[in-house]
């Protein structure tokens, strides 16, 4: 048997790939350039216009364009009202911010277990969890997969609580047909340079309503308005604005929201390929039995961000760490997403305990994620392919 690169062997390439990549072509430079010499360089508008081009994407009424992903949830728990003594029923298998924006408004999440084979949130358990104080739910579309959306939104709407959506990972995903940012109360975005398109950092929130937009909206530049109908001394004087409530400075520069511009005419072509690479990734795995693939639904037409592969550890003869260190010694470097949200120290501080999702740390246990990104090679592919399938090999029982 061929011996692993991290004891000693040949790696099955030369250089290392990660997990996530940006691409940036010459007509993305050239639409940053373009936009730096004009007279507007933040909130101006590029940053309308991309609010635009996101409500036609997605098929949201409005779009609310700010600083990153991580804005964009916090508005987003801001408007659904969010504070003390409120629960919000979160994903436990997220990037934390999906939880902390529950943090910032005073708010206690409340975490629900995933679903084994699809990984998103399990609508089970959310029902399970909900109480008197229950407010809202974030739901994260993980890998890119949409949640069971007509499930949760069932729930919440039985139940009066506000449904935010989670999709830093989805952009471009459609469930039964609709696109991921018109079918939640609230969808939130990013932008992030490891995400399907990226504007070095940015994010978004979309919505159907009016009242939420409005909101965000004004939140998004320290609560002040320019609109006369939102002021409590309301005066036409041109220099006039007036600060009705508390917000922030989440604002988004106009050259970033020219990057997105241009990122999202590539989206279908984005899109495209990352399907392509599941698909070569799913029928390569098919045949290995130690690898198990993520179930996908047949409501979500998927852009998938992730590509995880679960180790089913009762056919290996190693745990995830050691599988994982002997991927990325064949410089195809896996990353692990996610430490369940409640398991970090600074949550354990808050009181939370292990064992609250079993299905969500399990997953973490066995899981890691191989590089998928639009300028990834077909020969990458097949090198990333032969790293797992010589690691599997290696190691089994
Ligand atoms: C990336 C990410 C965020 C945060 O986005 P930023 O733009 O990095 O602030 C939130 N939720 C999930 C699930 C993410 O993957």
């Amino acid at each position: 048997m061929e011996n692993l690169a991290i004891f000693g062997g040949k790696p099955v390439r030369e250089n290392k790939i990660f997990y996530g990549r940006q691409y940036i072509d010459q007509e993305d430079v050239d639409a940053v350039v373009e936009t730096l010499t004009s007279p507007l360089i933040t909130c101006g508008p590029k940053v309308e216009a991309l609010e635009k081009k996101l409500c036609e994407i997605t098929g949201a009424k409005y779009a609310v364009v700010v600083s990153n992903g991580t804005a964009a949830l916090h508005l987003a728990a801001m408007a659904a009202g969010i504070q003390e003594g409120d629960e919000v029923i979160v994903s436990s298998i997220t990037f934390a911010a999906s939880s902390n924006c529950v943090l910032y408004c005073g708010g206690t999440p409340v975490f629900a277990d995933i679903n084994p084979e699809t990984y998103n949130i399990d609508p089970a358990s959310v029902r399970r969890l909900i109480t008197p104080k229950t407010k809202a739910v974030v739901a994260v579309d993980f890998t890119g997969q949409a949640v069971e959306l007509d499930e949760i939104r069932a729930i919440c709407k039985e139940h009066n609580l506000i449904l935010i959506e989670d999709a830093a990972h989805s952009i471009g995903t459609r469930y039964k047909g609709q696109p991921v940012g018109s079918i939640a109360d609230m969808t939130t975005f990013s932008f992030h340079p490891v995400k399907t398109v990226t504007g070095g950092e940015g994010g978004a929130i979309t919505t159907n309503d009016e009242a939420l937009y409005r909101k965000l909206h004004l939140y998004r530049t320290h609560g002040i308005t320019r609109d006369m109908s939102e002021m409590v001394n309301p005066s036409d004087a041109m220099w006039y604005n007036e600060q009705v409530c508390l917000g922030y400075n989440y604002r988004m520069t106009d050259f970033q929201a020219a990057l997105l511009l241009s990122q999202l005419h590539k989206l279908p072509k984005f899109s495209e390929r990352r399907k392509q690479i599941v698909k070569m990734y799913d029928e390569a795995f098919a045949e290995v039995p130690e690898i198990i693939v993520q179930k996908e639904i047949p409501e979500s037409d998927t852009t998938r961000h992730l590509y995880i592969i679960r180790l089913n550890l009762e056919l290996l003869r190693c745990d995830r760490r050691q599988f994982f260190d002997a991927l990325y010694a064949e410089n195809t470097c896996p990353q692990v997403h996610y430490l369940p949200v409640y398991m970090h120290s600074y949550y354990e501080k808050l009181g939370y305990k292990a064992g609250i999702c079993p299905e969500a740390e399990a997953f973490y246990n066995s899981v890691m994620s191989i590089p998928l990104y639009y300028s990834l090679t077909d020969e990458d592919v097949q090198d990333v392919v032969r790293a797992v399938k010589k690691v599997a090999a290696y190691y089994r029982r």
